[in-house]
């Protein structure tokens, strides 16, 4: 994560307190589900999906300062994704 990121998500944590950034993510999560769902059902809208995807990725960096895990995470996502390699090239 950028360091400039870093802080400004930090000041966001500070301002707005951990308890309303962790339910502000599942809200996030909630409208991305919703969109996904939609376009599942034949909506056109790539627009709504970027919006909220853009808002996850916004929130999960968050959560990551929140919950002290920046590298527990790294680490799970690398695992995850040699696995995948695996699997793909199998
Ligand atoms: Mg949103």
């Amino acid at each position: 994560m950028k360091q400039i990121d870093y802080e400004l998500y930090k000041k966001a944590i500070i301002k707005y307190g951990s308890y309303n950034q962790i339910i502000k993510s599942v809200e996030e999560l909630t409208e991305l589900n919703k969109e996904l769902l939609d376009n599942s059902f034949g909506a056109d809208n790539i627009e709504h999906i970027s919006e909220e995807m853009a808002d996850v990725e916004i929130m999960l960096e968050q959560l990551k300062i929140i919950y002290n895990n920046i590298k527990k995470v790294k680490n799970y996502k690398q695992e995850k994704l040699e696995r995948l390699r695996v699997r793909i090239n199998e």
